[in-house]
């Protein structure tokens, strides 16, 4: 086994799938998050975890809860990752949130704790000085609805030591991932790199008022015959992470990124309207 204990920060969208994968495959799985409300928002996620594996996965009532059980919640990092030998963080998309994060966990992990990032955008480079060991850090990246759309994105910065890297790669087929490696960094991994700039072109089309949302999803699948299109891949991811990445580029002079980072705010985020999770966003569920 590559791992024992494994500890997941940051108990959102992908946190909250990441920890119960993990806890389903067996693990003893920490869940930090940063107070009692978001807890009680992520324990509301797991029950939905629980159900979807029951319909996606056949898995039973009794395995679901079983897995639900491996599962501890803290709001004390220093508690939450006292014996971790893997922490997986999923903090928000924001670098000083990240930076800050890094931080605090570097002064409370045991010495032997590898930390990977989860972050879709951002490169490990960015926060290898933050975690106090950069030689134990890398990236783990996970696409949403996990327990089906099952790739691992294992990509090292240039000072992982490869035999952490090689660890990371078993612990993500023993929790029923595909691994992808990349041996260099790279902006937005191998999937990323494809699906960001794909998204954002079908939001430039909305919020410039060339289409509608039913229009721009039809064309992409009929013509690639695709079950999906961009708003409909936009409501499994929610609202966050589009805003944040289009929110951090809009700061940076990028206008038309300004543009849509607003759009999605007044229009879906200041609504309640997240996606799936909230039962609506571009469509409703
Ligand atoms: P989210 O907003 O749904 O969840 C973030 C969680 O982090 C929340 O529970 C929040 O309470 C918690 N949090 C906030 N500040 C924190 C802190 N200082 N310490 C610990 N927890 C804190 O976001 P998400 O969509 O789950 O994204 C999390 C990470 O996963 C991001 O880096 C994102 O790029 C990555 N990711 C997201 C997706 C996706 O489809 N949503 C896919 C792959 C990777």
């Amino acid at each position: 086994m590559s791992f024992k204990n494994i500890t997941v920060a940051g108990s959102g969208v992908l946190g909250s799938q990441i920890a119960y994968q993990t806890a389903y495959k067996g693990f003893t799985v920490s869940v930090y998050d940063v107070n009692d409300e978001a807890i009680g928002k992520a324990k509301e996620r797991y029950q939905k975890w629980m159900q979807r594996y029951q319909e996606d996965l056949d898995a039973t009532k009794e395995e679901t809860q079983q897995a639900y059980e491996r599962i501890t919640f803290y709001t004390d990092l220093k508690e939450a990752t006292k014996d971790a030998d893997l922490v997986i963080e999923a903090v928000p998309e924001r670098t000083d949130i990240k930076i800050d994060f890094y931080h605090k966990l570097a002064e409370v992990a045991p010495e032997k704790t590898v930390f990977v990032t989860n972050s879709s955008t951002l490169l490990p480079s960015d926060f290898a000085e933050a975690t106090g060991r950069p030689e134990k850090f890398l990236a783990l990246h996970f696409a949403n609805e996990i327990w089906i759309n099952n790739t691992a994105e294992v990509m090292k910065h240039e000072k992982t030591n490869m035999d952490h890297f090689y660890q990371v790669v078993e612990f993500a087929k023993e929790i029923g991932m595909v691994p992808l490696e990349l041996h260099k960094e790279q902006p937005g991994y191998i999937l990323n790199s494809l699906l960001v700039p794909f998204l954002n072109s079908g939001l430039s089309l909305l919020v410039n008022e060339v289409s509608d949302v039913e229009t721009i999803d039809k064309t992409w699948m009929i013509a690639t015959g695709s079950p999906r299109g961009p708003m409909g891949i936009l409501d499994i991811i929610g609202m966050t992470t589009p805003y944040n990445i289009n929110a951090y580029k809009g700061q940076n002079g990028d206008e038309n990124a300004k543009k849509i980072a607003q759009y999605l705010k007044e229009n879906y985020i200041d609504q309640g309207k997240m996606g799936i999770s909230s039962g609506e966003g571009f469509y409703s569920y």
